[in-house]
């Protein structure tokens, strides 16, 4: 039997993932040939069991599995519509490990879902990945949930002249007749929706002192005026958060358009829409970066504290307004108010329930929660509770109670009673009803205009 929904590790998504074990890394081995769309692999999985297990459950979509070995003996397995069901051929006790090796081939195509079509998705000209969240398993094996993270090793032979864009520096290419093999360092622990490889007919190029930037040669000139700022970004951001969490980092714009801009560790993927030379995309541009250290870095443990990485990417966008010379974060958080209030007040940020995981409220009622946190904590306060934040759940996991625990420490700290931050979190958190905003307080707008120059 595949687990049941009783035995998945998050009610937001039943089908996906298995509690019973965890996978360590990754190695992923794939050739995909473009034109076909025809991708074939070997996955190899440090697997360590969590109980006692006679089973690995991984899941899979849309790929037919050809062999399985464990430990490097063949074994017997079961293949259904979203599951592989692996036999061990010796029980695995509690810290048992073993190693996965499943060998995969087909067509691979997006997995349809409450939150549309999600994972591997044919371009115009070449592929794009967008996992989040539950994409990844229409392109590898994998134990799929928020949940838990694996270091990756990736490599991948594609047709010339393809660039592939991946989570992790290039190490090597090796050029053949009609191919390339890119091979990428070993990643930071990432979770598996934020697993990635972007196939196109894509230049790279430095981007400012700090990324990459990876589009067609004639969307260079448009790529290139839209992104001018994005060193001022980056060290605003570095400022604020704390150092960049990855070895890289490199934004993608895709030949075609695509309707929103999609995250993933060390990466960030535009349409050309977006990048399109009138520096209409500004918001997004913060936004994703943000994501490497809100959602990509610290993540969240399930999907119920999506808020976690949509609220603070959000408030992302609005520091960067107010750091570079648009509207104060205190503007736009009157204005993203105004219009919540007129909205129906049904949803409960701390658990919006998988309907509304990506509800816009999601996102502009967690970054008015910080907004207010920030305005009562103060700048000094509230920008040291992002930094230890960022620090302390580096490449692992939080959960909101995380945040509850920190805010009340830091409220501590600043000399603010403790009591009443938490009174504040559970107003925005738990409750339906809309809190009011405190009082403006122009003091507080210690970033205004700041982008630019190094404190
Ligand atoms: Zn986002």
């Amino acid at each position: 039997m595949l687990p049941s929904r009783a035995t998945a590790p998050d009610p937001y998504v039943p089908h996906h993932g298995a509690r019973d074990f965890v996978v360590d890394h990754y190695g992923l081995r794939l050739r995909y040939r473009v034109e076909p769309n025809r991708l074939e692999g070997v996955a190899t999985l440090d697997v360590r069991a969590l109980e006692r297990l006679e089973d690995v459950h991984l899941d899979l979509v849309g790929l037919r599995v050809s062999r399985v070995e464990v430990d490097g003996e063949r074994v017997r397995y079961a293949q259904k519509r979203h599951g592989l069901r692996v036999r061990t051929p010796r029980p695995l006790e509690a810290g048992g490990t073993a190693t996965v090796e499943v060998s995969y081939a087909g067509n691979p195509s997006p997995a349809g879902g409450p939150w549309g079509d999600v994972g591997w998705e044919e371009l115009s000209a070449g592929v794009l990945v967008a996992g989040q969240p539950t994409g990844a398993p229409t392109w590898f094996p994998c134990n799929d949930h928020p949940g838990y993270k694996a270091t990756y090793d990736l490599t991948i032979t594609t047709d010339s002249p393809y660039t592939v864009v991946a989570n992790a520096p290039v190490h090597r290419v090796t050029r053949r007749a009609s191919t390339r093999t890119w091979t990428f360092e070993r990643t930071e622990p990432m979770c598996t929706y934020l697993a990635t490889v972007q196939v196109g007919p894509y230049d790279t190029g430095r981007l400012g002192r700090h990324a990459h930037v990876a589009r067609t040669a004639d969307a260079a000139d448009d790529v290139a005026h839209d992104l001018d700022r994005h060193d001022e970004l980056f060290g605003l951001f570095e400022d604020l958060f704390g150092p960049y969490p990855f070895a890289s980092y490199t934004v993608v714009v895709t030949p075609d358009d695509l309707e929103i801009p999609l995250e993933a560790h060390g990466a960030s993927v535009f349409g050309a829409n977006h990048l399109d030379g009138s520096r209409g995309s500004d918001r997004l541009v913060a936004h994703e970066l943000a994501h490497q250290w809100f959602g990509n870095s610290v993540s969240v443990r399930t999907w119920r504290d999506i808020w976690l990485n949509e609220g603070f990417a959000c408030y992302a966008e609005w520091l960067w307004a107010e750091a570079s010379g648009g509207p104060d974060a205190d503007d736009l958080a009157h204005e993203h108010h105004t219009r919540l209030a007129q909205l129906p007040q049904d949803l409960v940020l701390s658990d919006p329930g998988p309907e509304l995981m990506f509800d816009d409220r999601v996102y502009k009622r967690g970054a008015l929660t910080l907004h207010t946190l920030r305005l009562t904590l103060g700048d000094d306060a509230f920008f040291a509770l992002l930094r230890t934040w960022t620090e302390r759940h580096r490449h692992g996991h939080a959960t909101t109670d995380d945040l509850r625990a920190l805010v009340r420490e830091s409220a501590g700290a600043a000399g603010s009673p403790a009591g009443a931050a938490d009174d504040l979190l559970d107003r925005w958190l738990d409750e339906t009803a809309l809190p009011g905003l405190p009082a403006r307080d122009a003091a507080r707008r210690s970033i205004r205009g700041r982008a630019g120059r190094r404190p």
